[in-house]
């Protein structure tokens, strides 16, 4: 509660970067805190999931999840041992998908912790995860559900509801009725024809729009993915090879199944085995499957993936396929910018065979392996030991989940009347700035690109509505 009758916005994270997504609402009622994202990427933006929040977590009433993406649920086991003892409200899919990835999130950091101590390479004398997966417990305990397109009434003042927005599984943005004013949280755009979801529902009236802008400065290939990934795949079966994939093993794994399953269906591509290998990989898998009404997948293809797919759960099952499967095939593996998983004992196998393709997928940030490929490195070093780039390395830039410049565009399109401020978030500051300056030429919106830590007064509640049309 606070004694200002103003209603405020504080950017605690995703200002100027892609990730740590946390808004703050304050006002006079209640404070409420939209996605509670990690920061991720290189070391000075992990650094700051240490700090302490600069707003005390047991002042927060809500959490309001946008999507299950590790940058936008991964704080909230810290969150909630911080003191945060309120409702984290979300859509059944995103509630699936959040407790799969914060489990595996937790069990990383508590394995990396543990290597740390034994080897002792950190400089802390006893190194500890960020939060321990019985912390993700805790926060799963506060976990409430809540379908989408239905208002959820908070007080007598504050009401929100979902509306989806293609992305990932249950991914939707959030409109919130705040004193008679409009506000709205894009969460992540997803694309206008993507193979999993249908395109995504658009706002149509806001007094005060947050949106995201990771790829507002650019627009992605015009090429159908699926005949890209048919060249590829035929190109690296006429040489005899392996084709490995590295892939986040929810959103992105899936979508390449169903492509591939599509090819292969069409006689786009000959009938080779494919491997789904991560221990997330089959769960997520099964989300999509128990949630038919939140994408296009058929029932029976969705069904397919589990008979024509094989999915690797067990270590030993990886070593077996790497030392005795020597045929040509297709493996999906984690990670996906090769930063740790399993993808590295295949990588170490294939990457010094010319007959054998790397295909990277999707965006490969900055001091990865997944970038050094990219950039056309002729080694990689894991696990102590260098190898040469033999292997041929492609990649396929369609498959991003997120909307580009176009598609964002398109989003706000659909607004029936100019909001009163629009906060561009969740982009690198090239990709802001150039969003920015396109929504003021394209549609005359102002618009505000805040930076970290800023607190923005939205409006006083204790004055009059302004009239409609004027704003
Ligand atoms: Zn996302």
């Amino acid at each position: 509660m606070s004694n200002s009758s103003l209603v405020k916005i504080n950017f605690l994270g995703a200002a100027g970067t892609v990730t740590g997504s946390k808004h703050l609402l304050q006002t006079p009622e209640m404070n409420i805190l939209v996605d509670c994202g990690l920061f991720q990427g290189l070391k000075p933006l992990r650094n700051l999931n240490w700090e302490h929040l600069s707003f005390p977590p047991e002042a927060i009433n809500y959490v309001i999840l946008t999507h299950a993406h590790l940058d936008h649920c991964g704080y909230l086991p810290k969150l909630v041992k911080s003191g945060f003892k309120g409702s984290i409200i979300m859509t059944p899919p995103t509630a699936d998908l959040a407790k799969l990835i914060l489990l595996d999130s937790a069990g990383l950091q508590e394995e990396e912790a543990e290597y740390a101590r034994r080897k002792g390479y950190s400089k802390h004398e006893n190194p500890q995860p960020l939060y321990t997966q019985e912390d993700v417990h805790h926060a799963l305990g506060l976990f409430q559900y809540q379908e989408d397109n239905e208002w959820v009434v908070l007080s007598d003042n504050i009401r929100f509801r979902f509306k989806r927005v293609g992305h990932i599984l249950g991914a939707c943005f959030v409109e919130m009725d705040c004193y008679g004013r409009r506000i709205v949280f894009s969460g992540d755009i997803g694309r206008q024809a993507s193979v999993l979801f249908p395109p995504p529902l658009r706002p149509e009236y806001a007094d005060f729009l947050l949106m995201e802008s990771t790829y507002g400065n650019r627009l992605h290939s015009k090429v159908p993915a699926l005949d890209q990934l048919a060249e590829i795949i035929n190109e690296c079966y006429q040489r005899k090879g392996n084709l490995l994939i590295p892939s986040f093993a929810v959103g992105r794994a899936q979508e390449l199944m169903v492509l591939i399953e599509q090819l292969k269906r069409t006689d786009k591509i000959p009938d080779i085995p494919v491997y789904l290998d991560t221990p997330m990989g089959e769960e997520a898998t099964e989300i999509l499957r128990k949630f038919p009404d939140w994408h296009k997948i058929p029932r029976t293809e969705c069904d397919s993936f589990f008979v024509n797919i094989r999915m690797v759960k067990k270590l030993d099952e990886t070593f077996n396929i790497i030392e005795h499967n020597k045929q040509p095939k297709i493996v999906i593996a984690a990670s996906g910018m090769l930063t740790g998983g399993r993808v590295l004992h295949y990588l170490k196998e294939y990457i010094g065979n010319e007959h054998n393709t790397i295909l990277l997928v999707g965006y490969q940030a900055e001091g990865t392996r997944g970038r050094a490929l990219h950039a056309g490195s002729h080694e990689l070093k894991m696990h102590g030991q260098y190898f040469n780039v033999v292997a041929q390395i492609r990649e396929l830039d369609t498959l991003s989940a997120h909307a580009d410049q176009g598609e964002l565009l398109n989003w706000i399109s659909g607004l029936k009347q100019k909001p009163e401020r629009i906060f561009i978030v969740h982009g690198e500051s090239d990709a802001a700035y150039a969003f920015s300056n396109k929504i003021r030429d394209v549609f005359g919106f102002n618009s505000i690109i805040p930076s970290l830590k800023q607190e923005v007064i939205l409006f006083d509640s204790n004055k009059p509505l302004p009239s409609p049309g004027l704003s």
